[in-house]
């Protein structure tokens, strides 16, 4: 299954140690305009059947064009999906009225470790009962809560429960996600995640090339490889991302990138889906 991967502003309120978009939050440009996102999404959906994109960043509710890119997108027949840290959410229904699923960045229930990872002082407390609310409100929607991984930070099989058990409690999939650093005194493997789940009791009960699927009884979590992890290079494609300058490229298969703002602007479907197909390879 995949998908554009929508990066509608690289800004973000949190400031993360290890975020991929911090390095290219004062050098892009912002040219894309939600008509550009539409064309795009519509693209890909009439030319190769991808039903589904993501919104992401940065933070894509910072984005002043957040809600207008929704509506045109969902206006296309195209399910979003949206990746947040949930610290602006404090409206959800109105917020997320044309989405279909979000995944939010929790990476631990401590409120100290929360702190040390996002370098910001909006307490766990808050974003956990954001979710909370979230999930009350809109009982239909897909709630993925994301774990990155770090070495001796949140590792642990109680830091495994915790997160767990509050992703069951509000009807959501927990997804464990490695680190991509070059620093191999904070990272844990994906298959080592995997283990560590197996020794909670946890059966691997699927994979592709990109993650795992395991279940212990009725409850299901993924683990995901992080696709800017340079380790990955050999594996297939996934999605194509496309930065708000234009530039698209892909994740796993190998850093590539190619600029198709011109394509864009000029709403040329055939020179996009040749640039897309370029990354696909
Ligand atoms: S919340 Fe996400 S986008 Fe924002 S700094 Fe953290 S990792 Fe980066």
């Amino acid at each position: 299954m995949r998908e554009l991967r929508f990066v509608i502003t690289p800004f973000c309120n949190y400031k993360c140690f290890f975020c991929h978009s911090e390095s290219i939050a004062n050098r892009i440009t912002l040219y894309l305009n939600p008509s550009d996102y539409e064309f795009m999404a519509k693209v890909a959906k009439n030319q190769l059947g991808w039903n589904t994109c993501t919104l992401t960043g940065g933070e894509p509710l910072i984005s002043p064009i957040f809600r207008e890119v929704c509506e045109k997108i969902k206006n296309s027949g195209i399910d979003i999906t949206v990746v947040t840290n949930a610290s602006l959410l404090a409206r959800p229904t109105e917020m997320l009225k044309d989405i279909v699923q979000i995944n939010v960045s929790v990476h631990t229930m401590s409120p100290d470790v929360y702190g040390q990872i996002t370098q910001v002082n909006y307490p766990l407390e808050n974003v956990l009962s954001t979710i909370v609310n979230i999930r009350a409100k809109l009982p239909k929607l897909t709630i993925h809560l994301n774990y990155t991984v770090i070495k001796n930070l949140n590792d642990s099989g109680a830091d495994f429960e915790r997160f767990i058990k509050f992703a069951g409690k509000i009807k959501a999939k927990a997804k464990f996600i490695d680190l991509s650093t070059t620093d191999e005194t904070l990272r844990t493997e994906a298959l080592e995640i995997v283990r560590r789940l197996e020794g909670l009791g946890f059966e691997v009960r699927g994979a592709n090339p990109w993650q795992y699927y395991l279940l212990r009884n009725t409850e299901e979590v993924k683990v995901v490889k992080c696709p800017f992890n340079g380790k990955y290079e050999d594996l297939p494609v996934r999605d194509i991302f496309v930065e708000p300058n234009g530039i698209l490229y892909r994740s796993f298969g190998g850093y590539l990138a190619v600029d198709a703002l011109n394509e864009i602007k000029s709403r040329n479907a055939v020179g996009l889906l040749q640039k897309i197909n370029i990354l696909l390879g």
